[in-house]
């Protein structure tokens, strides 16, 4: 029995490299495509489908009636041909007729044929059409045969795309799968969004498949796996990298994959066969996805989505294709879709033109949503294998309160989604109604809401919500959006800029906030050595004690910026009182040094601490007689309570704002703070939600500082509030608490009519 070795293949590809430089008209090309394969494969049939008004039609073959050609046409989806292209998938089949799809079609002959083989003609990952084999005799094709076809259908591929033959691959046209779809997710930001898929990381588009020079094929792949391999190492060696649980075991697979020798063999065979490099690369990859597709392993596939990932690198490495999404500029309305994103790639994007993201991983308190919530981005996470679900500009709807996301929607939910918007736009004109009245409780309690900020545009925000004042500026930002690290002179412009446009209302400055998640390439963390639990490693304050430097730096830019005003400042983990007096030191010999210069220093400088390490609560009796103010980060504090990790999607949801372990811990501060007269706040994002709010303040909490989105369903919930019936009603429940916090806060904000948006 005949099968297509490697060599046939290359025999193929021999035969295609010359048809494809012929000057043959496309419709020529594809007669001899077909004479050429089922010379190779020795097959009775073989037949050439392609995809135009939305309907597969049969362009060439050898073997039918040629009086079917152009006339025998099948929807996506019909027959055995439709189910290929419907499902972007191969089927081989001893016996046709038995396959429940298959659909006889008089004209062509087909009745005198027993086995049958047909794989997807494919580009952009969506099939564009389908190749196809047919033998008399019943038999099964094997794999090597299988793979002979899918080589020729990528040069098809090229083929069909360059003579404009079919429709284009785009979302217009056709899809994989082209019924819409609803995934669901963990909702990280609230809010509507409208646009097309785009990758973070394009797909790179193969433009050449069949090689001229095998040999520069096989050293540009040479060098692309030890560019790769650099990569992958430098990555793994970067002690902060870790952003999350999964990071370092997906840094792991790709390391394994990338020194994989059988990998790297298979695609330089691809190669042999006639391939340029990128074509072998992706010909590997559906091998393995092909062979992968029947496993249902969950775990296996995770480690398949790797190495799909990895394949994309490669061929991005190999093309030249290297930049993101934002590098190369977004065209039209955006949702950005990535396995997981860092804040700084987030803020990359041109801020007019992205409208949403989805991640694949993604948690609530993970900075990267705190910059999409600080941008206004509607932002779903954990959305799992969303970039084999979504294809590159697919148009999507989402909607991040609901926690989902429809792709390639139909026109009822696409008119559900506008009724939604509409609703959404008419309660957002309402909060913007509250913009300039106060926060004041239905019983007379003015609660000071601040906003928390971190880029020069966000004070903007300021204004247009109606906030008093920034409660939270993350200096870091300006760290994490800039290639080097950041001179004092354009800190102390940043900061001036940022005190002149809020004017009279207080901004209050943290010092950098650096590590964790929020590692910066340019700065050697190397003494750190290898971190395991960056979150709780050399950090925040922790690095700014031990590199003074830069901490006086920075204390030097912020006391110049406030020259003649008030500068309040505050040091973010701050783990032990020392380390607040280690830091207030630095700030007061700049302010020494600056007033023997005779420089106009602030009026007044106000020292706050972040309590976001459980440890300093025990020490709360000795910080509290030296600060000014107590702000509460509980991001970290919470994961430092629960000791979950803010950024492991895995724990995203797994506990409570609102449990009693969280509530009371915050009471018996605020309570503290009561006692000894200094002002306390909370500045962590469980403060923007409206139930959480409401908790807050039912513990005694009177001042947040929150992402500016959510101010105005925040003064909403606190002019429907009556606090002096909330406060007993929450101690009650804390001292005896019920099942669920959550449920008891919702039934008691029901029962007292609390605008919970
Ligand atoms: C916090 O930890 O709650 C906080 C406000 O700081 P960040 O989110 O920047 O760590
Ligand atoms: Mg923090």
């Amino acid at each position: 029995m005949p099968t297509a070795s490697t060599n046939s293949a290359r025999e193929i590809l021999t035969g295609l490299h010359d048809l494809m430089a012929s000057r043959l008209a496309a419709q020529g090309k594809l007669n001899k495509v077909v004479q050429i394969v089922a010379e190779a494969m020795e097959s009775e049939v073989c037949s050439i489908y392609l995809l135009r008004d939305g309907v597969l039609e049969l362009f060439a073959t050898l073997g039918l009636k040629q009086s079917a050609v152009h006339v025998t046409k099948l929807a996506l989806g019909e027959g055995l041909v439709g189910t290929i292209a419907k499902q972007v998938a191969v089927l081989n089949l001893a016996e046709a007729a038995s396959h429940p799809e298959f659909a006889y079609r008089p004209e062509t002959g087909e009745e005198l044929f027993h086995s049958f083989a047909g794989v997807p003609i494919v580009r952009r990952e969506r099939a564009i059409g389908v190749l196809c084999v047919q033998h008399g005799d019943p038999r099964a094709y094997d794999d090597l045969e299988i793979e002979a076809l899918q080589t020729v259908a990528m040069v098809l591929s090229e083929l069909i795309a360059n003579a404009g033959l079919a429709d284009k691959a785009s979302a217009a046209a056709t899809v994989r799968d082209d019924s819409p779809l609803r995934l669901s997710g963990l909702r990280l930001v609230t809010g509507l969004a409208r646009g097309n898929a785009v990758y973070h990381q394009p797909r790179v588009l193969i433009e050449h498949t069949v090689a001229e020079d095998t040999e520069a094929e096989r050293h540009r792949v040479y060098s692309a796996f030890a560019k790769m391999r650099e990569q992958i190492d430098h990555m793994t060696s970067l002690a902060e990298f870790g952003t999350a649980g999964e990071h370092q075991e997906v840094l792991e697979t790709y390391k394994m994959f990338a020194y994989d020798e059988g990998w790297s063999r298979r695609i330089n065979e691809a190669i042999d066969s006639g391939l340029t490099a990128e074509a072998a690369i992706e010909r590997v990859r559906q091998r393995m996805q092909m062979r992968m597709r029947d496993i249902h392993d969950p775990l296996l596939q995770e480690r398949m989505h790797d190495l799909d990932d990895l394949s994309n690198r490669l061929l991005r490495i190999v093309s030249g294709q290297l930049g993101t999404a934002a590098q190369m500029g977004l065209r039209g309305d955006a949702i950005l879709v990535a396995r997981n994103l860092g804040p700084a790639e987030l803020l990359e994007y041109d801020r007019r033109k992205l409208k949403g993201v989805i991640l694949e991983e993604g948690s609530l308190t993970a900075h990267v949503t705190i910059v999409a919530r600080a941008m206004g981005l509607p932002m779903l996470g954990r959305v799992r294998n969303v970039r084999r679900m979504i294809g590159e500009g697919d148009y999507l709807l989402l909607d991040g309160g609901d926690g989902a996301v429809f792709v390639r929607p139909t026109g009822p939910v696409e008119e559900a989604f506008k009724a939604k918007l509409a609703i959404t736009q008419k309660r957002r004109a309402q909060y913007a109604a509250l913009r300039d009245v106060p926060p004041v409780t239905k019983d007379g309690s003015r609660i000071t809401v601040m906003v928390n900020a971190g880029l020069r545009d966000d004070v903007a925000a300021l204004d247009l919500v109606g906030a008093d004042g920034i409660g939270l500026f993350r200096t870091e930002f300006q760290f994490l959006v800039s290639a080097t690290l950041p001179r004092r002179e354009s800190q102390q412009r940043l900061y001036r800029s940022v005190i002149e446009a809020a004017g009279d209302k207080p901004v209050i400055f943290r010092t950098v906030d650096i590590g964790g998640d929020k590692a910066l390439p340019y700065l050697d963390h190397g003494e750190a050595g290898e971190e395991e639990n960056p979150a709780m490693g050399w950090r925040a304050l922790r690095l700014a004690l031990d590199r003074d430097g830069l901490m006086k730096s920075q204390a030097r830019a912020l006391l110049e910026a406030s020259a003649g005003r008030e500068l309040n400042v505050m040091f973010p983990m701050v783990s032990e009182p020392w380390e607040f007096e280690e830091a207030r030191d630095i700030v007061e010999q700049q302010r020494a040094w600056l007033a023997s210069r005779k420089k106009l220093l602030p009026t007044n400088i106000r020292y706050g601490a972040m309590l976001e390490v459980p440890a300093l609560a025990e020490t709360l009796d000795i910080l509290l007689p030296k600060i000014d103010f107590l702000s509460i980060g509980t991001n970290d504090l919470t994961q430092f309570l629960f000791a979950a990790d803010r950024a492991h999607p895995k724990l995203a949801e797994r506990y409570d704002w609102l449990s009693p372990a969280i509530l009371r811990f915050l009471r018996r501060v605020v309570r503290m703070c009561g006692e000894a007269g200094v002002p306390v706040g909370i500045c962590g994002e469980m403060g923007g939600r409206t139930l959480e709010a409401m908790a807050l303040i039912g513990i005694g909490l009177e001042r947040f500082s929150i992402t500016p989105v959510a101010v105005g369903a925040i003064k909403a919930m606190i002019r429907s509030l009556d606090r002096a019936s909330l406060m007993p009603a929450v101690e009650a429940m804390l001292d005896n608490p019920p099942p669920s916090m959550r449920e008891a806060l919702s039934a008691w904000a029901d029962e007292h009519k609390v605008a919970l948006g």
